[in-house]
């Protein structure tokens, strides 16, 4: 499985945006940032990590049902939405096909530039863009208001903010579904 704009590769030492080396077999899913050896924190995303991390289960719902991937049949989900942000800012992600490390439990791992609540602001604000073109485009006027009633006056940052203090980060909700 390959996605546009996802280098793939099967070393599990990882080199991230910043020059430092980390081996993918330490993370585990509970791990969505990391302290790096360059001083900063790094957020991490992975392929198994449901789009509910991110936004609301009904937003998630909304992007599955109106936005169909160009490349698979498979509904929207994660693996898409970091494909498009490396395609946003390819220098600031370093991932990696683990697929073939062995028991990680994931198939891939970005490792971003920013920390993990920057990548979170930076999702949803391309989530929120996405939605706003699928929508537009189904041309249902309830699903149009319905989601102008929900972005009306969104603050991306405050949204995320409130998103992850609501949900424990660490808690057995965030790994994968
Ligand atoms: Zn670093």
């Amino acid at each position: 499985m390959s996605v546009p704009g996802v280098p793939t590769d099967d070393d599990p030492e990882l080199e991230l945006p910043c020059g430092e080396t980390v081996d993918v077999r330490e993370f585990d899913l509970n791990t969505s940032e990391i302290d790096c050896e360059c001083g900063e924190a790094h957020g991490v995303v992975y392929d198994t990590d449901p789009l509910t991390r991110f936004i609301p289960e009904q937003m998630a719902h909304t992007l599955e049902e109106t936005v169909k991937p160009r490349e698979t049949d498979h509904t929207f989900g994660t693996l898409h939405a970091v494909g498009m942000l490396a395609d946003e800012v390819p220098q600031t992600v370093a991932s990696t096909d683990a697929s073939e490390i062995g028991e990680v439990g994931f198939n891939y791992v970005w490792v971003s530039d920013f920390t993990a609540r920057e990548v979170h602001v930076l999702l949803v604000q391309l989530l929120v863009d996405l939605m706003d073109h699928a929508v537009d485009q189904v041309g249902d006027d309830s699903i149009k208001s319905a989601f102008a009633e929900r972005l009306d006056g969104l603050d991306v940052e405050e949204f995320v903010d409130e998103y992850r203090t609501q949900r424990s980060f660490d808690g057995p909700d965030d790994t994968a579904v």
